[in-house]
Protein backbone atom coordinates (compact mmCIF):
# COMPACT_ATOMS: atom_id res chain seq x y z
CA UNK A 1 0.00 0.00 0.00
CA UNK A 2 1.63 3.63 -0.72
CA UNK A 3 1.99 5.91 1.91
CA UNK A 4 -1.43 7.43 3.21
CA UNK A 5 -2.29 9.69 5.78
CA UNK A 6 -5.56 9.41 7.65
CA UNK A 7 -7.79 11.52 9.82
CA UNK A 8 -10.13 10.26 12.16
CA UNK A 9 -12.52 12.63 13.89
CA UNK A 10 -13.26 11.93 17.12
CA UNK A 11 -11.70 9.59 19.64
CA UNK A 12 -14.99 7.40 20.64
CA UNK A 13 -13.73 3.69 21.31
CA UNK A 14 -14.47 3.52 18.02
CA UNK A 15 -12.35 6.29 16.37
CA UNK A 16 -9.77 4.66 18.47
CA UNK A 17 -10.00 1.07 17.52
CA UNK A 18 -9.72 2.61 13.48
CA UNK A 19 -7.04 4.76 14.16
CA UNK A 20 -4.78 1.63 15.71
CA UNK A 21 -5.99 -0.63 12.83
CA UNK A 22 -4.78 1.78 10.00
CA UNK A 23 -1.53 2.41 11.47
CA UNK A 24 -1.18 -1.14 11.72
CA UNK A 25 -1.26 -0.89 8.07
CA UNK A 26 1.14 2.24 7.79
CA UNK A 27 -1.23 4.77 7.49
CA UNK A 28 0.26 8.05 9.16
CA UNK A 29 -3.07 8.55 11.13
CA UNK A 30 -4.33 11.80 13.14
CA UNK A 31 -7.52 11.86 15.41
CA UNK A 32 -9.37 15.29 15.99
CA UNK A 33 -11.33 15.51 19.31
CA UNK A 34 -13.23 18.15 20.11
CA UNK A 35 -13.14 17.57 23.74
CA UNK A 36 -10.04 17.64 26.05
CA UNK A 37 -9.91 13.81 26.66
CA UNK A 38 -10.09 10.47 24.24
CA UNK A 39 -12.21 7.68 24.55
CA UNK A 40 -15.35 9.91 23.94
CA UNK A 41 -18.98 8.58 25.70
CA UNK A 42 -16.66 5.97 27.47
CA UNK A 43 -14.69 8.23 29.97
CA UNK A 44 -14.76 8.80 33.84
CA UNK A 45 -14.68 11.76 36.56
CA UNK A 46 -14.24 11.94 39.87
CA UNK A 47 -16.53 13.67 42.21
CA UNK A 48 -15.60 13.90 45.67
CA UNK A 49 -14.51 10.63 46.99
CA UNK A 50 -16.63 9.03 44.36
CA UNK A 51 -15.19 8.06 40.66
CA UNK A 52 -17.48 7.31 38.08
CA UNK A 53 -17.78 6.04 34.57
CA UNK A 54 -19.83 8.49 32.63
CA UNK A 55 -21.66 6.64 30.03
CA UNK A 56 -21.24 2.76 29.86
CA UNK A 57 -21.73 0.34 32.61
CA UNK A 58 -22.62 -2.88 30.56
CA UNK A 59 -19.63 -4.45 28.83
CA UNK A 60 -19.40 -7.68 26.98
CA UNK A 61 -16.95 -9.34 24.50
CA UNK A 62 -13.38 -7.94 26.17
CA UNK A 63 -11.45 -10.49 23.63
CA UNK A 64 -12.09 -7.38 21.39
CA UNK A 65 -9.90 -5.04 23.21
CA UNK A 66 -7.29 -8.17 23.56
CA UNK A 67 -7.28 -8.59 20.25
CA UNK A 68 -6.42 -4.75 19.65
CA UNK A 69 -3.84 -5.05 22.00
CA UNK A 70 -2.21 -8.04 20.00
CA UNK A 71 -2.78 -6.87 16.62
CA UNK A 72 -0.69 -3.85 17.72
CA UNK A 73 2.17 -5.77 19.05
CA UNK A 74 1.99 -3.84 22.25
CA UNK A 75 4.41 -5.76 24.87
CA UNK A 76 3.12 -3.73 28.05
CA UNK A 77 -0.27 -2.80 27.02
CA UNK A 78 -2.66 -4.61 29.58
CA UNK A 79 -6.12 -5.19 30.23
CA UNK A 80 -7.75 -6.84 33.22
CA UNK A 81 -11.29 -7.80 33.82
CA UNK A 82 -13.53 -9.15 36.12
CA UNK A 83 -15.60 -11.72 34.88
CA UNK A 84 -18.71 -10.74 36.97
CA UNK A 85 -20.41 -13.24 39.04
CA UNK A 86 -23.99 -11.69 38.44
CA UNK A 87 -25.65 -10.72 35.46
CA UNK A 88 -28.10 -8.07 37.18
CA UNK A 89 -30.39 -8.18 40.31
CA UNK A 90 -34.36 -7.75 39.68
CA UNK A 91 -36.64 -5.91 41.51
CA UNK A 92 -40.34 -5.94 40.82
CA UNK A 93 -43.01 -3.52 41.46
CA UNK A 94 -44.82 -6.17 43.36
CA UNK A 95 -41.88 -6.59 45.62
CA UNK A 96 -40.90 -10.10 43.71
CA UNK A 97 -36.55 -9.83 43.88
CA UNK A 98 -34.33 -11.86 41.73
CA UNK A 99 -30.55 -12.40 40.74
CA UNK A 100 -29.74 -14.24 37.90
CA UNK A 101 -26.42 -15.68 37.60
CA UNK A 102 -25.36 -15.94 33.62
CA UNK A 103 -24.72 -19.26 32.65
CA UNK A 104 -27.54 -21.27 30.85
CA UNK A 105 -28.11 -24.08 33.92
CA UNK A 106 -28.20 -21.02 36.10
CA UNK A 107 -30.36 -19.11 34.54
CA UNK A 108 -33.00 -21.54 33.67
CA UNK A 109 -32.83 -22.69 37.48
CA UNK A 110 -33.23 -19.59 38.67
CA UNK A 111 -36.59 -18.59 36.31
CA UNK A 112 -38.10 -22.41 37.02
CA UNK A 113 -37.63 -21.37 40.83
CA UNK A 114 -38.66 -18.14 40.79
CA UNK A 115 -40.83 -17.49 38.47
CA UNK A 116 -41.92 -20.81 37.71
CA UNK A 117 -40.73 -21.63 34.17
CA UNK A 118 -40.45 -25.01 32.56
CA UNK A 119 -36.53 -25.40 33.10
CA UNK A 120 -36.12 -26.71 29.74
CA UNK A 121 -37.80 -23.99 27.81
CA UNK A 122 -35.23 -21.78 28.87
CA UNK A 123 -32.50 -24.16 28.47
CA UNK A 124 -33.53 -24.13 24.55
CA UNK A 125 -34.44 -20.19 24.45
CA UNK A 126 -30.59 -19.65 25.64
CA UNK A 127 -28.96 -22.36 23.39
CA UNK A 128 -31.52 -20.91 20.22
CA UNK A 129 -29.96 -17.68 21.27
CA UNK A 130 -25.77 -18.95 20.84
CA UNK A 131 -26.83 -20.73 17.69
CA UNK A 132 -28.42 -17.69 16.51
CA UNK A 133 -25.43 -15.26 17.46
CA UNK A 134 -22.65 -17.51 15.94
CA UNK A 135 -25.08 -17.75 12.56
CA UNK A 136 -25.17 -13.90 12.20
CA UNK A 137 -21.99 -12.50 13.46
CA UNK A 138 -20.01 -13.55 10.37
CA UNK A 139 -22.87 -12.14 8.09
CA UNK A 140 -24.37 -9.26 10.06
CA UNK A 141 -21.61 -7.83 12.18
CA UNK A 142 -18.36 -8.75 11.72
CA UNK A 143 -18.55 -7.50 8.20
CA UNK A 144 -20.73 -4.31 5.51
CA UNK A 145 -23.80 -5.23 4.69
CA UNK A 146 -23.02 -3.02 2.07
CA UNK A 147 -20.44 -4.85 0.32
CA UNK A 148 -21.49 -7.76 -1.78
CA UNK A 149 -17.94 -9.33 -0.97
CA UNK A 150 -18.04 -9.39 2.57
CA UNK A 151 -21.35 -10.79 3.63
CA UNK A 152 -21.64 -13.34 1.20
CA UNK A 153 -20.04 -16.05 2.50
CA UNK A 154 -20.51 -19.43 3.39
CA UNK A 155 -22.49 -18.88 6.30
CA UNK A 156 -25.21 -17.10 4.83
CA UNK A 157 -27.77 -19.90 4.15
CA UNK A 158 -27.64 -20.45 7.93
CA UNK A 159 -28.15 -16.50 9.05
CA UNK A 160 -30.84 -15.98 6.43
CA UNK A 161 -32.91 -19.58 7.29
CA UNK A 162 -31.88 -18.37 10.96
CA UNK A 163 -33.22 -15.11 10.21
CA UNK A 164 -36.49 -15.33 8.98
CA UNK A 165 -37.14 -18.81 11.45
CA UNK A 166 -36.08 -16.67 14.58
CA UNK A 167 -37.76 -12.88 14.52
CA UNK A 168 -37.32 -11.02 11.50
CA UNK A 169 -40.86 -10.27 11.41
CA UNK A 170 -41.79 -10.70 15.36
CA UNK A 171 -41.14 -8.12 17.49
CA UNK A 172 -38.56 -9.32 20.92
CA UNK A 173 -41.66 -9.03 22.88
CA UNK A 174 -43.97 -11.08 20.92
CA UNK A 175 -41.47 -13.85 20.76
CA UNK A 176 -40.32 -13.76 24.67
CA UNK A 177 -44.07 -13.28 25.62
CA UNK A 178 -44.49 -16.68 23.30
CA UNK A 179 -41.88 -18.27 24.86
CA UNK A 180 -42.45 -18.01 28.97
CA UNK A 181 -45.34 -18.28 30.96
CA UNK A 182 -44.24 -15.79 32.93
CA UNK A 183 -44.52 -12.00 31.46
CA UNK A 184 -41.53 -11.19 34.25
CA UNK A 185 -39.19 -13.59 32.26
CA UNK A 186 -40.29 -11.80 29.15
CA UNK A 187 -39.72 -8.48 30.25
CA UNK A 188 -36.22 -9.45 31.30
CA UNK A 189 -35.51 -10.62 28.45
CA UNK A 190 -37.10 -7.55 26.55
CA UNK A 191 -35.05 -4.88 28.62
CA UNK A 192 -31.85 -6.31 26.75
CA UNK A 193 -33.29 -4.14 23.75
CA UNK A 194 -32.65 -1.38 25.84
CA UNK A 195 -28.71 -2.52 24.82
CA UNK A 196 -28.89 -0.95 21.46
CA UNK A 197 -31.27 1.68 22.71
CA UNK A 198 -34.53 0.30 21.05
CA UNK A 199 -37.84 -1.20 22.20
CA UNK A 200 -38.78 -4.47 22.72
CA UNK A 201 -42.01 -4.04 21.41
CA UNK A 202 -40.59 -3.13 17.93
CA UNK A 203 -37.16 -4.51 17.38
CA UNK A 204 -37.12 -7.42 16.02
CA UNK A 205 -36.95 -11.15 17.55
CA UNK A 206 -33.34 -11.35 16.59
CA UNK A 207 -32.25 -9.03 18.90
CA UNK A 208 -32.32 -11.69 21.79
CA UNK A 209 -29.13 -12.45 20.55
CA UNK A 210 -28.00 -10.41 23.30
CA UNK A 211 -29.25 -12.50 25.72
CA UNK A 212 -26.57 -15.06 24.31
CA UNK A 213 -23.99 -12.38 25.83
CA UNK A 214 -25.76 -11.13 28.75
CA UNK A 215 -27.48 -14.38 29.99
CA UNK A 216 -24.88 -17.28 28.70
CA UNK A 217 -21.77 -15.33 29.29
CA UNK A 218 -22.21 -12.41 31.59
CA UNK A 219 -21.10 -9.33 31.96
CA UNK A 220 -17.84 -8.32 32.62
CA UNK A 221 -16.24 -5.50 34.37
CA UNK A 222 -12.52 -3.72 33.18
CA UNK A 223 -10.38 -3.49 36.11
CA UNK A 224 -10.45 0.49 36.79
CA UNK A 225 -13.29 0.83 35.27
CA UNK A 226 -15.04 1.05 31.95
CA UNK A 227 -12.27 3.93 31.38
CA UNK A 228 -9.91 1.41 31.24
CA UNK A 229 -10.77 0.77 27.70
CA UNK A 230 -10.59 4.03 26.43
CA UNK A 231 -7.72 4.44 28.21
CA UNK A 232 -5.93 0.89 26.66
CA UNK A 233 -7.13 1.77 23.98
CA UNK A 234 -5.62 5.39 23.98
CA UNK A 235 -2.09 3.66 24.90
CA UNK A 236 -2.04 1.28 22.01
CA UNK A 237 -2.89 4.73 19.62
CA UNK A 238 -0.07 6.69 21.51
CA UNK A 239 2.79 3.30 20.77
CA UNK A 240 1.76 3.02 17.07
CA UNK A 241 2.76 6.63 16.73
CA UNK A 242 -1.25 7.88 15.91
CA UNK A 243 -1.26 11.93 16.51
CA UNK A 244 -3.87 13.38 19.07
CA UNK A 245 -5.15 16.82 18.18
CA UNK A 246 -7.54 17.63 21.90
CA UNK A 247 -9.72 20.47 21.60
CA UNK A 248 -9.97 20.83 17.94
CA UNK A 249 -12.87 20.20 16.33
CA UNK A 250 -13.40 19.44 12.94
CA UNK A 251 -15.96 22.03 10.71
CA UNK A 252 -15.84 20.38 7.37
CA UNK A 253 -14.69 17.79 5.43
CA UNK A 254 -12.92 18.80 2.25
CA UNK A 255 -13.11 16.75 -1.04
CA UNK A 256 -13.05 17.36 -4.47
CA UNK A 257 -14.13 15.60 -7.53
CA UNK A 258 -15.58 12.93 -5.80
CA UNK A 259 -12.68 12.41 -3.47
CA UNK A 260 -11.80 13.19 -0.15
CA UNK A 261 -8.48 16.25 0.36
CA UNK A 262 -8.79 16.28 4.31
CA UNK A 263 -10.94 18.53 6.74
CA UNK A 264 -10.73 21.92 8.18
CA UNK A 265 -11.17 22.56 11.99
CA UNK A 266 -11.38 25.13 14.69
CA UNK A 267 -7.44 25.85 14.26
CA UNK A 268 -6.63 25.04 10.59
CA UNK A 269 -6.79 23.13 7.18
CA UNK A 270 -5.50 19.31 7.14
CA UNK A 271 -4.83 17.40 3.83
CA UNK A 272 -5.20 13.46 3.89
CA UNK A 273 -6.04 10.49 1.61
CA UNK A 274 -8.35 9.42 3.96
CA UNK A 275 -11.28 10.59 6.86
CA UNK A 276 -13.02 8.32 8.69
CA UNK A 277 -15.87 9.86 10.71
CA UNK A 278 -16.51 8.10 14.30
CA UNK A 279 -18.78 11.42 15.24
CA UNK A 280 -21.90 10.79 15.07
CA UNK A 281 -23.00 9.74 11.01
CA UNK A 282 -26.60 12.50 11.37
CA UNK A 283 -23.98 15.09 12.57
CA UNK A 284 -21.53 14.61 9.94
CA UNK A 285 -23.91 15.08 6.97
CA UNK A 286 -25.48 17.85 8.70
CA UNK A 287 -22.44 20.00 10.42
CA UNK A 288 -19.32 18.60 8.24
CA UNK A 289 -20.61 18.00 4.59
CA UNK A 290 -23.56 20.56 4.35
CA UNK A 291 -23.26 21.14 0.68
CA UNK A 292 -23.16 17.48 0.29
CA UNK A 293 -26.39 15.27 -0.69
CA UNK A 294 -26.97 13.25 2.54
CA UNK A 295 -28.38 9.95 2.46
CA UNK A 296 -31.84 10.49 3.46
CA UNK A 297 -32.83 6.90 4.04
CA UNK A 298 -30.24 6.44 6.52
CA UNK A 299 -30.82 9.51 8.33
CA UNK A 300 -34.58 9.99 8.63
CA UNK A 301 -35.26 6.48 10.81
CA UNK A 302 -36.28 6.67 13.81
CA UNK A 303 -33.25 7.58 16.57
CA UNK A 304 -32.41 5.44 19.20
CA UNK A 305 -33.44 6.73 23.08
CA UNK A 306 -31.34 8.94 25.48
CA UNK A 307 -30.66 8.56 28.91
CA UNK A 308 -31.51 10.31 32.35
CA UNK A 309 -28.04 9.46 34.92
CA UNK A 310 -27.74 10.79 38.46
CA UNK A 311 -24.29 10.52 39.42
CA UNK A 312 -24.83 10.16 43.44
CA UNK A 313 -21.89 9.24 45.38
CA UNK A 314 -23.86 7.31 48.46
CA UNK A 315 -22.41 7.30 51.69
CA UNK A 316 -23.38 4.18 53.07
CA UNK A 317 -23.58 0.57 51.29
CA UNK A 318 -25.75 -1.56 50.12
CA UNK A 319 -25.77 -5.49 50.19
CA UNK A 320 -28.86 -6.09 48.86
CA UNK A 321 -27.81 -4.17 45.93
CA UNK A 322 -25.18 -5.51 42.43
CA UNK A 323 -23.01 -4.30 40.19
CA UNK A 324 -25.79 -3.95 37.99
CA UNK A 325 -29.32 -3.68 39.35
CA UNK A 326 -32.86 -3.09 37.53
CA UNK A 327 -36.36 -1.80 39.31
CA UNK A 328 -38.70 -2.37 36.63
CA UNK A 329 -41.60 -0.14 35.88
CA UNK A 330 -44.70 -1.59 36.29
CA UNK A 331 -46.10 -1.28 32.50
CA UNK A 332 -43.56 -1.78 31.13
CA UNK A 333 -45.16 -0.57 27.34
CA UNK A 334 -46.08 1.95 28.64
CA UNK A 335 -42.63 3.05 29.10
CA UNK A 336 -41.50 2.63 25.95
CA UNK A 337 -44.48 4.07 24.40
CA UNK A 338 -43.31 7.22 26.54
CA UNK A 339 -39.32 6.89 25.18
CA UNK A 340 -40.63 6.50 21.56
CA UNK A 341 -44.04 8.23 20.51
CA UNK A 342 -44.87 10.44 22.98
CA UNK A 343 -41.21 11.89 23.88
CA UNK A 344 -41.50 12.00 27.39
CA UNK A 345 -40.41 11.05 30.58
CA UNK A 346 -42.37 7.83 32.18
CA UNK A 347 -44.10 8.77 35.47
CA UNK A 348 -42.95 5.60 36.56
CA UNK A 349 -39.71 4.87 34.44
CA UNK A 350 -37.34 1.64 35.11
CA UNK A 351 -34.49 2.68 37.08
CA UNK A 352 -31.23 1.37 36.82
CA UNK A 353 -28.41 1.49 39.12
CA UNK A 354 -24.79 0.56 38.48
CA UNK A 355 -22.30 0.60 41.92
CA UNK A 356 -18.62 -0.21 40.36
CA UNK A 357 -17.29 0.23 43.68
CA UNK A 358 -18.81 -3.38 44.33
CA UNK A 359 -16.13 -4.81 42.60
CA UNK A 360 -13.65 -1.77 42.36
CA UNK A 361 -13.33 -1.11 46.03
CA UNK A 362 -11.52 2.24 45.24
CA UNK A 363 -14.47 3.72 42.92
CA UNK A 364 -16.04 5.03 46.97
CA UNK A 365 -15.01 5.73 50.17
CA UNK A 366 -14.88 2.08 52.46
CA UNK A 367 -18.12 3.17 53.77
CA UNK A 368 -19.97 4.20 50.39
CA UNK A 369 -20.96 3.49 47.25
CA UNK A 370 -20.92 5.36 43.69
CA UNK A 371 -24.43 4.98 42.29
CA UNK A 372 -24.97 5.62 38.82
CA UNK A 373 -28.44 5.75 38.54
CA UNK A 374 -30.05 5.77 34.98
CA UNK A 375 -33.44 5.82 32.81
CA UNK A 376 -33.68 5.47 29.29
CA UNK A 377 -35.18 8.55 28.66
CA UNK A 378 -36.87 9.95 24.83
CA UNK A 379 -34.66 12.47 22.51
CA UNK A 380 -34.70 16.05 22.94
CA UNK A 381 -37.14 17.35 21.12
CA UNK A 382 -36.85 20.46 23.19
CA UNK A 383 -39.07 19.12 26.09
CA UNK A 384 -38.75 20.85 29.22
CA UNK A 385 -35.49 19.07 30.79
CA UNK A 386 -34.76 20.88 34.12
CA UNK A 387 -38.70 21.18 34.82
CA UNK A 388 -38.81 17.00 34.25
CA UNK A 389 -35.54 16.31 35.47
CA UNK A 390 -36.96 17.53 39.33
CA UNK A 391 -39.97 15.94 38.95
CA UNK A 392 -38.18 12.30 38.32
CA UNK A 393 -35.24 12.75 40.69
CA UNK A 394 -38.33 13.23 43.61
CA UNK A 395 -40.15 9.90 41.98
CA UNK A 396 -36.67 8.11 41.77
CA UNK A 397 -35.93 8.81 45.39
CA UNK A 398 -39.23 7.56 46.47
CA UNK A 399 -39.30 4.73 44.34
CA UNK A 400 -35.57 3.65 45.78
CA UNK A 401 -35.89 4.47 49.54
CA UNK A 402 -39.27 2.67 49.53
CA UNK A 403 -37.59 -0.25 47.61
CA UNK A 404 -34.63 -0.24 49.88
CA UNK A 405 -36.64 0.32 53.22
CA UNK A 406 -34.15 3.90 53.61
CA UNK A 407 -34.28 7.49 53.00
CA UNK A 408 -31.90 7.54 49.77
CA UNK A 409 -31.94 11.42 49.74
CA UNK A 410 -30.01 12.50 53.22
CA UNK A 411 -27.43 9.95 51.62
CA UNK A 412 -26.49 11.36 48.91
CA UNK A 413 -22.73 13.05 49.10
CA UNK A 414 -22.31 14.03 46.40
CA UNK A 415 -24.47 14.78 42.53
CA UNK A 416 -23.78 15.14 39.17
CA UNK A 417 -26.81 15.23 36.39
CA UNK A 418 -26.36 13.69 32.91
CA UNK A 419 -29.27 14.42 30.20
CA UNK A 420 -29.84 14.50 26.98
CA UNK A 421 -29.04 18.33 25.96
CA UNK A 422 -25.60 17.31 27.38
CA UNK A 423 -25.38 14.46 25.79
CA UNK A 424 -25.99 16.05 22.74
CA UNK A 425 -23.78 19.22 23.14
CA UNK A 426 -20.56 17.34 24.92
CA UNK A 427 -20.79 13.94 22.34
CA UNK A 428 -22.06 15.84 19.22
CA UNK A 429 -24.97 12.92 19.09
CA UNK A 430 -28.35 14.04 17.13
CA UNK A 431 -30.81 14.99 19.85
CA UNK A 432 -28.90 13.03 22.27
CA UNK A 433 -29.66 9.79 20.87
CA UNK A 434 -27.11 7.40 22.41
CA UNK A 435 -26.74 4.97 19.28
CA UNK A 436 -27.89 6.95 16.48
CA UNK A 437 -30.94 5.06 14.64
CA UNK A 438 -32.64 2.98 16.55
CA UNK A 439 -33.46 -1.06 15.56
CA UNK A 440 -37.31 -0.48 16.33
CA UNK A 441 -38.24 -1.77 12.92
CA UNK A 442 -37.54 -5.22 10.86
CA UNK A 443 -35.00 -3.96 8.35
CA UNK A 444 -33.29 -1.70 10.51
CA UNK A 445 -29.99 -3.15 10.37
CA UNK A 446 -30.54 -2.79 6.18
CA UNK A 447 -30.79 1.12 7.26
CA UNK A 448 -28.22 1.63 8.88
CA UNK A 449 -25.26 3.77 7.35
CA UNK A 450 -22.56 2.01 5.97
CA UNK A 451 -19.11 2.07 7.38
CA UNK A 452 -17.86 3.75 3.98
CA UNK A 453 -19.51 6.83 1.50
CA UNK A 454 -20.68 5.04 -1.40
CA UNK A 455 -19.90 8.56 -2.94
CA UNK A 456 -16.77 10.03 -2.00
CA UNK A 457 -13.53 7.91 -2.02
CA UNK A 458 -11.54 7.96 0.84
CA UNK A 459 -14.41 8.41 3.66
CA UNK A 460 -15.65 6.06 5.86
CA UNK A 461 -17.45 5.79 8.89
CA UNK A 462 -16.98 4.36 12.31
CA UNK A 463 -18.92 4.26 15.88
CA UNK A 464 -22.38 3.05 17.17
CA UNK A 465 -24.47 4.99 14.75
CA UNK A 466 -23.49 3.42 11.66
CA UNK A 467 -23.41 -0.15 11.07
CA UNK A 468 -23.43 -3.09 12.72
CA UNK A 469 -24.95 -0.86 15.69
CA UNK A 470 -25.08 0.33 19.16
CA UNK A 471 -22.63 -0.91 22.07
CA UNK A 472 -18.84 -0.82 22.58
CA UNK A 473 -18.72 -4.40 20.66
CA UNK A 474 -20.25 -3.35 17.68
CA UNK A 475 -18.14 0.02 17.50
CA UNK A 476 -15.09 -2.44 17.91
CA UNK A 477 -16.45 -4.41 14.27
CA UNK A 478 -17.09 -1.12 12.83
CA UNK A 479 -13.02 -0.49 12.95
CA UNK A 480 -12.41 -3.87 11.66
CA UNK A 481 -15.12 -3.17 8.82
CA UNK A 482 -13.30 0.11 7.90
CA UNK A 483 -10.00 -1.37 8.20
CA UNK A 484 -11.09 -4.24 5.57
CA UNK A 485 -12.55 -1.59 3.22
CA UNK A 486 -9.23 0.47 2.94
CA UNK A 487 -7.39 -2.23 2.24
CA UNK A 488 -9.60 -2.80 -0.68
CA UNK A 489 -10.19 0.70 -1.88
CA UNK A 490 -6.56 1.40 -1.46
CA UNK A 491 -4.46 -1.80 -2.02
C1 LIG B 1 -25.36 7.17 29.59
C2 LIG B 1 -24.86 6.17 28.60
C3 LIG B 1 -24.87 4.82 28.89
C4 LIG B 1 -24.42 3.88 27.96
N1 LIG B 1 -24.36 2.56 28.32
C5 LIG B 1 -23.75 1.67 27.52
C6 LIG B 1 -23.44 0.36 27.98
O1 LIG B 1 -23.75 0.02 29.11
N2 LIG B 1 -22.76 -0.49 27.15
C7 LIG B 1 -22.37 -0.10 25.89
O2 LIG B 1 -21.73 -0.91 25.17
N3 LIG B 1 -22.64 1.13 25.42
C8 LIG B 1 -23.30 2.02 26.21
N4 LIG B 1 -23.50 3.32 25.80
C9 LIG B 1 -23.17 3.67 24.43
C10 LIG B 1 -21.65 3.83 24.32
O3 LIG B 1 -21.29 5.07 24.77
C11 LIG B 1 -21.21 3.52 22.96
O4 LIG B 1 -21.39 2.14 22.78
C12 LIG B 1 -19.75 3.87 22.64
O5 LIG B 1 -19.06 4.43 23.70
C13 LIG B 1 -19.80 4.85 21.50
O6 LIG B 1 -18.58 4.89 20.88
P1 LIG B 1 -18.37 5.63 19.50
O7 LIG B 1 -17.14 5.09 18.91
O8 LIG B 1 -19.59 5.57 18.66
O9 LIG B 1 -18.09 7.15 19.85
P2 LIG B 1 -18.56 8.25 20.90
O10 LIG B 1 -18.30 7.78 22.27
O11 LIG B 1 -19.90 8.74 20.56
O12 LIG B 1 -17.48 9.37 20.59
C14 LIG B 1 -17.51 10.22 19.49
C15 LIG B 1 -16.41 11.24 19.68
O13 LIG B 1 -16.40 12.12 18.59
C16 LIG B 1 -16.10 13.42 19.07
N5 LIG B 1 -16.58 14.39 18.08
C17 LIG B 1 -17.85 14.57 17.67
N6 LIG B 1 -17.91 15.53 16.74
C18 LIG B 1 -16.64 15.95 16.55
C19 LIG B 1 -16.05 16.93 15.70
N7 LIG B 1 -16.77 17.66 14.84
N8 LIG B 1 -14.70 17.11 15.76
C20 LIG B 1 -13.94 16.37 16.61
N9 LIG B 1 -14.46 15.45 17.44
C21 LIG B 1 -15.79 15.23 17.40
C22 LIG B 1 -16.85 13.50 20.37
O14 LIG B 1 -16.35 14.52 21.20
C23 LIG B 1 -16.60 12.11 20.93
O15 LIG B 1 -15.43 12.06 21.70
C24 LIG B 1 -23.95 4.31 26.71
C25 LIG B 1 -23.93 5.67 26.40
C26 LIG B 1 -24.37 6.60 27.33
C27 LIG B 1 -24.33 8.06 26.99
Amino acid sequence: MKKLNAIVIGSGVGGLATAIRLAKLGIQVTIFEANAFPGGKVNSKQFGAYRFDMGPSVFTEPHLIEELISLSGSKDATFQFHQLEESCRYFFSDGQELTVFPGVEKVADTFSKSLGENKSVVAEFLERQRKNYEAVYPVFIAVSLHRFKHWFNRHVPNALLRLTKYGLLSSMHKVNSKTFSNPKTAQIFDRLATYNGSSPYKTPGMLNIISHLELNVGPAMPKGGMVAISNTLYKLCLDLGVNFHFNEKVTAISHSNNKITGVQTSLGKYDSDIVVSNMDVHFTYEKLLSNFAAPSLNLKQEKSSSAIVFYWGIKKQFPKLGVHNIFFAENYKAEFKAIFETKEIYTDPTIYIHISSKVEQVDAPSTGENWFVMINAPINVGQDWDKEIQKLRSHILNKLSQALGEQIEPLIEVEEINEPRKIEAVYNGKQGSIYGNSSNSSFAAFYRHPNFSKKLKGLYFSGVTVHPGGGIPLALNSAKIVERCVIEDFR
